[in-house]
């Protein structure tokens, strides 16, 4: 393994998934043999291990099984399989079971949330898991099939395109990118992406133009470029759609940023929930190559450039591109301070432009069709289309392709939405609008998404849709800084002191407080953005969590007059004095 890796500190993360699955968990015989060779300390790599969830220091299942928590998993029933699991595998949840040979937990959205409800095997994704495939599953464990030989389609994983618009109309042919971008000339090439008004479609929405322009601009010995495609925000699966089906042009718009910017090396970073389209992409990398399109002297253009691919191991965080490539040299995916940006200081602290998956899938169709045309969709503000992954209670969830400006009662009406009581755009970190919204529109300047878009209907409860978001951020905050890691804590706390009738108005009042707290002065975007769900739904539905308030002036989260036990021990009382009472009246 270490051979493989070229014996680089870098590669760590990759040497810890080949040994974790392998051994089922990163032994310390393995850290100590990896601390020698990659001369790194011993407590930094147990660092790594311990800051992603798909790694472990002690022994999972040699069938470990994870089941998604996203909101569309508990709106598919997902509680009541997860505990009939629970029951057939005879392993609590969080647990592995006494003979080793399976192991049982909960995790974050694998991007499955058109085919739910769904889960992982040994890294695998099993969807539209029910009963009669719980129990199928439970009896390949109990037989100790090897995951290979399960019937294939426990694993099989649908594109569900609705709607193509003018990216997934017509794919473009292999090469045909590369070539326009040179016959015209690169500079040439950059003003048509420029006046394309081509933004990121991560979500934040910086031009791209710009992006690679500064990048370009940049004097240094090596300049990267690193493709986004760990879309873990919960709701989202069109970048597994876009890998699965559009590799080729994704690859292409990597290697016409390559080009432009100057550099040699590009990365791939796949989510590793993503890990079955693994090999699919490196066969595609590796006909590339074959065709002249990766390498050296690509189509004899003086061009040289190659791509890896790197997998994540399960941390949203690393969504954010400054913890990307941290995570992508081997460490735990902390986000940097910025400035400086990648543009000046990305990987190794070169130079690097981090793009989202369609973003150089639009750039690559661009380079042939040219500016005008993108920008001849879409409005002022944002141009061209955004592909949106729908999920939730509709008849058709899957992709859909639209330019911007289209109406949220447009989209709605498309998937076959009815009786919706709101709609979560750009998952748990954008914005949840009321059924009175639905004329606004997708774009940058009102409904900004990265590609999520959750429907719900009337039958479900908001706060319990808050509470699962809450949850969500607690659990993924990176934990660099304080007022994310202890405020995403309190805020899941306080919510569900009051979603579960033990708040007072004073503390929804603290609720409120506490999330403008956490929105101002988190580090990075996950802690900006974690108390939006909390305050967009405080904003359209005050009633919701009124009526869950006692009326009461406080009572506190925890038992206080069991807290005072053992000062009542140390100084000797039980009488009715040294005594408090729960609720304040
Ligand atoms: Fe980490 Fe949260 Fe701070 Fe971001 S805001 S650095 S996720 S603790």
């Amino acid at each position: 393994i270490l051979t493989e890796a070229d014996y680089q500190p870098v590669r760590l993360l990759s040497l810890l998934r080949k040994i974790q699955s392998q051994y089922q968990h990163i032994p310390m015989e393995a850290i100590g043999i990896l601390a020698d060779a990659l001369h790194i300390p011993r407590t930094q790599i147990i660092g790594v291990v311990e800051f992603y969830s798909f790694l472990h220091l002690t022994p999972q299942g040699r069938y470990d099984i994870l089941i998604s928590d996203s909101i569309t998993d508990h709106m598919l029933d997902k509680e009541n399989l997860l505990g009939y699991l629970s029951s057939v595998l005879k392993v609590n949840v969080g647990e592995v079971r006494a003979d080793g040979l399976v192991s049982l937990n909960n995790t974050s959205c694998t991007g499955m949330c058109d085919q739910g409800p769904a889960g992982l095997v040994n890294g695998l994704p099993l969807t539209r898991l029910d009963r009669p495939r719980i129990d199928e599953i439970a009896a390949l464990i109990e037989q100790q099939q090897a995951v290979s030989d399960w019937p294939g389609y426990l694993f099989a994983v649908s594109d569900n395109i609705h709607k193509a618009g003018l990216l997934l109309n017509t794919p473009i042919e292999k090469g045909t990118a590369i070539k326009s971008a040179f016959n015209r000339g690169l500079p040439a090439t950059l003003q048509e992406l420029d006046r394309s008004g081509l933004r990121g479609r991560g979500g934040a929405g910086f031009n791209t133009a710009t992006k690679w322009r500064f990048c370009a601009e940049e004097t240094a010995a090596q300049h990267y470029v690193v493709c986004n495609a760990d879309e873990g925000e919960p709701g989202t699966f069109k970048d597994r759609v876009l890998l699965n089906s559009h590799a080729d042009q994704v690859f292409e718009g990597m290697t016409l940023a390559a080009a432009i910017i100057g550099a040699k090396q590009g990365f791939l970073y796949l989510r590793g929930e993503y890990l079955h389209l693994y090999d699919k992409l490196q066969a595609v990398l590796q006909q590339r190559r074959a065709d002249g399109l990766l390498g050296d002297n690509i189509l004899e253009l003086g061009l040289d450039f190659d791509i890896e691919i790197c997998l994540g191991a399960g941390a949203y965080i690393c969504g954010e591109e400054s913890a990307l490539i941290e995570s992508l040299e081997g460490k735990p995916g902390i986000p940097r301070n910025r400035p400086p940006y990648p543009v000046t200081s990305g990987y190794l602290n070169q130079p690097t432009v981090v793009n989202n998956v369609e973003t150089f899938l639009a750039a690559a169709k661009i380079a042939i069709q040219g500016g005008d045309w993108f920008a001849g969709f879409g409005t002022e503000k944002s141009a061209g289309s955004k592909i949106l992954s729908i999920c939730g209670d509709c008849a058709q969830p899957g992709i859909y392709e639209y330019p911007f400006g289209i109406s949220i009662e447009q989209i709605l009406a498309d998937c076959g939405a009815s009786d919706v009581l709101g709609v979560q755009i750009g998952g748990p970190s954008g914005t949840f609008i009321s059924n009175k919204e639905f004329k606004r529109q997708l774009a940058f300047e009102d409904l900004a998404t990265g590609g999520s878009f959750i429907v719900f209907n009337n039958s479900r409860n908001v706060l319990e849709i808050v509470q699962n978001f809450t949850h969500f951020f607690a659990h993924e905050s990176c934990g660099f800084c304080t007022p994310c890691r202890v405020g995403t804590s309190l805020l899941k706390k306080q919510l569900d002191k009051i979603v579960d009738g033990h708040g007072s108005s004073g503390d929804v009042v603290e609720l409120e407080s506490l999330c403008q707290l956490v929105k101002s002065h988190s580090h990075c975007g996950l802690g900006q953005t974690a108390a939006n769900p909390i305050l967009t739904t405080l904003q359209r539905y005050p009633d919701l969590y009124a009526k869950r308030l006692k009326t009461i002036r406080y009572e506190p989260g925890f038992d206080l007059d069991g807290a005072l036990e053992i000062a009542r021990r140390m100084a000797h009382r039980n009488d009715a004095g040294a005594h408090l009472s729960q609720v304040e009246d």
